[in-house]
């Protein structure tokens, strides 16, 4: 199955209650009427644990961003005991390695004391490590990025990754979910796609079908330096499109899910600057620095988290609503956004997409 087209949709489960669905029904029409004050709460809380990592994948931006360490603080989850009862999922992604943060395992005990999807993305390299609180805290989604499908071409990219003892982690993990009978946690990799490894998708399908995951995601990399430039892939939307291709066919024939982006010239968003923008409706996110971000890809800080006292007034804030009202208008709409480079929102028919040399795309880290 392909999937490629955002939707406004969620991961699906089938254990949210009443008062979930009746928030994420309204949260979906709020953001179809284009609502900029909402009655609705979002879907889903972003939160970057840290902006640390343990690896130093060649393309990452945080190579060329300037970096003071911040790391989340566990205090700042009290100001949404009141909206996680509304919300689906919290996500724990961002700029950093979550799971390096020194309370991870408690982070997700304390999710888990809500009925809310637990996510999280990793570079898998201590799956090993907190095994058995995934189990424990019955995380729903994992999602581990690998760039190469195999330990050379792998480890080439995503410096200090060690490739065995990831797919080893994997392994375990599937073997207990059999033992359990469970089909929690969903795991999925994620392959950032650029010139010399872009021929390997197709033995990324076989390598998720040997593991026994269900899902491969492509993303395109984003160059932030010269240094990178030629592994752009932009302008290579012939050689794409043939990978695409028998990377599509053989994810059929092995039933995998295969998430790919669009093909340069083919973005449903045409000639705008990115897709509909609704993560200012459907999600919250909170920076590992204590500041709100309306997405992670982007400089832009909307306010402080400790600015105010709860949520609703948060949500519902001058900074929110001015940001909604100006997110999608052409002529209103913030820098970044204009260069949104946001895997699933921005606009594969733009340059910008795939190459960021010289713009402000990182948040300007202050520990406070
Ligand atoms: S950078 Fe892209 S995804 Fe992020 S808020 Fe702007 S338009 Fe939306």
């Amino acid at each position: 199955m392909v999937l490629r087209a955002k939707t406004l949709e969620l991961f699906k489960s089938n254990n949210m209650n009443e008062i979930q669905n009746k928030n994420s029904k309204l949260n979906i029409s709020e953001i179809n009427d284009d609502k900029e004050v909402l009655n609705s709460y979002p879907r889903r809380l972003v939160f970057e644990l840290t902006n640390l990592c343990n690896l130093s994948c060649v393309m990452c931006g945080r190579n060329d961003a300037e970096f003071e360490p911040t790391v989340f603080d566990l205090d700042w989850m009290e100001k949404f005991n009141s909206v996680l009862k509304h919300v689906e999922e919290v996500t724990l992604m961002g700029w950093g390695e979550p799971t390096v943060h020194p309370k991870f395992i408690k982070i997700l005990e304390k999710m888990d004391k809500y009925n809310v999807r637990k996510y999280f993305c990793t570079n898998g390299m201590k799956l090993d490590e907190i095994k058995s609180a995934l189990f424990d805290y019955n995380v729903d989604l994992i999602a581990v990025s690998l760039d190469g499908a195999d330990a050379e071409s792998n480890s080439k990219i995503r410096v200090g990754s060690d490739f065995d003892k990831i797919i080893n982690s994997l392994k375990e993990i599937v073997k207990e979910k059999k033992e359990r009978n469970t089909d929690k946690p969903y795991i999925n990799f994620v392959f950032t796609a650029m010139k010399s490894n872009l021929h390997q998708i197709p033995d990324m399908v076989r390598l998720t079908k040997k593991i026994g995951l269900q899902e491969l995601k492509v993303v395109y990399m984003t160059i932030f330096n010269e240094r990178m430039l030629h592994e752009s892939l932009y302008n290579s939307e012939l050689d794409i499109s043939r990978i695409f291709t028998q990377a599509t066919e053989l994810a059929d024939k092995l039933d995998i899910s295969i998430k790919l982006p669009h093909i340069q010239g083919e973005d449903i968003a045409e000639n705008n600057y990115h897709k509909k923008c609704f993560v200012a409706w459907r999600d919250f996110f909170l920076g590992s620095d204590g500041y709100v971000r309306p997405c992670m890809s982007t400089p832009m800080k909307l306010f402080n988290i400790n600015d105010y006292d709860d949520f609703d007034k948060m949500w519902n804030s001058k900074e929110y609503v001015d940001f909604r009202k100006r997110v999608n208008n052409n002529n209103l709409m913030d820098n970044s956004c204009k260069n949104c480079y946001q895997s699933s929102f921005a606009n594969w028919n733009n340059k910008e997409s795939f190459i960021q040399i010289g713009k402000e795309f990182s948040p300007e880290w202050k520990n406070e």
